[in-house]
């Protein structure tokens, strides 16, 4: 029986995705080949390449206004130290969010001045801070638009003079925003679009070569955008089932259409949580993410109970981040409502029980 994967990442994706995914395996479109073996420069990987970076650039509306998209290695924990190398050149204006926020911070660190303008350490990452200031002789201001291990998102963005640089890895492709707002944005695929190995990185070109300083080859965002994403050889087969799933997308109505139901899978989680008298959530309200529901049992004492019932129910990766603890539900893309549905009956259950 296939499990209702409540996995923060890597993370479940399209039923037909792994089919199409694992029949490439061995062969790809009748060449007699299995992806796997391809020359990355041979026409059918080439065509892979270019339709999974105009597609990116299709479902966020940015097609056409002077954005590149790249598939790159080296997860969104390498974006943290390439957005440093390729924008810092006074310094760098950072809002802290969470682990991968700081993380980000820490890298940029080795490359210039950096100035955090806010930071909710102090609460446990239970919210987004609001009130502060972007110092406008920053070269460029990073969030985090989705806090993975806490379970907060950002519901609206700063206005900025400064390029607004952003790093989606666990919301992208999840709802809609005007993505032209944005400068650069990166994410790695294991979160809501494919499976680990690549990361998408979508930049305006102008943004670019302006530090003066000589950026390593393979830390430069022109060396990519100039090969294309293929300076060094591409996880083409991480990009492969990417674009199988951004295909996915488009055709059951692109992000308008999955927002949808990601705000429904969120209504009925959280309800959940706020109703039941044995649950509490993680996350202040105003900045629950839609992506991952944090919430914890008001007792341990019902900890043994609820884990033996969720799991009695088919559904996995429900544990909580080792930093916070608790139950986390990340609720991708990929994942159906009726999963959810699933995970509120156990809840409802223990209630029933105890
Ligand atoms: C998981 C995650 C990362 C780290 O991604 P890697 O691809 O493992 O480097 C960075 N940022 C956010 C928001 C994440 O959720």
């Amino acid at each position: 029986m296939k499990k209702h994967n409540y996995s923060a990442g890597p993370c479940i994706l399209p039923k037909e995705v792994f089919e199409q995914a694992a029949a490439a395996v061995i062969e790809y479109n009748n060449s007699g080949l299995s992806i796997l073996e391809m020359s990355h420069r041979s026409k059918d990987i080439v065509a892979v390449m270019e339709e999974a970076q105009q597609l990116s650039l299709e479902l966020l509306g940015l097609q056409n206004k002077g954005y590149s998209a790249l598939f790159l290695q080296g997860g969104a924990s390498l974006q943290f130290l390439m957005v440093a190398y390729n924008l810092l050149k006074n310094k760098g204006a950072y809002l802290n969010t969470g682990t991968w926020a700081s993380n980000a911070i820490k890298e940029a660190k080795n490359i210039g001045q950096v100035e955090v303008v806010a930071s909710s350490k102090e609460n446990g990452f239970r919210n987004i801070p609001t009130g502060y200031q972007i110092p406008v002789d920053a070269d460029y201001f990073h969030c985090t638009s989705n806090n993975t291990i806490y379970g907060t998102q950002m519901k609206s963005f700063p206005k900025t003079s400064i390029p607004l640089v952003c790093d989606m890895s666990s919301d992208i492709f999840s709802r809609s925003l005007d993505f032209s707002k944005f400068d650069l944005i990166y994410a790695g695929a294991q979160k809501n679009m494919g499976p680990a190995g690549t990361t998408l990185i979508i930049v305006k070109d102008e943004i670019l070569g302006k530090t003066g300083k000589t950026i390593p080859s393979i830390l430069d965002y022109k060396v990519h955008i100039e090969k294309e994403s293929m300076f060094n050889t591409p996880s083409v087969y991480a990009v492969y089932v990417s674009l199988l799933t951004l295909r996915w997308l488009k055709n059951i109505g692109g992000i308008p259409a999955i927002e949808k139901i990601n705000n429904q899978k969120a209504a009925l989680i959280y309800g959940e949580i706020d109703r039941n008298s044995l649950f509490e959530g993680y996350a202040d309200k105003a900045d629950r993410s839609n992506m991952n529901a944090t919430f914890t049992l008001k007792s341990t004492a019902h900890q043994e109970t609820f884990d033996a019932l969720w799991k009695k129910a088919g559904i996995v990766g429900l544990n909580g981040h080792r930093s916070v603890g608790g139950y986390r539900a990340s609720m991708y893309n990929a994942l159906p409502l009726e999963s959810v549905q699933v995970l509120v009956d156990t809840m409802q259950e223990l209630e029933k029980t105890v």
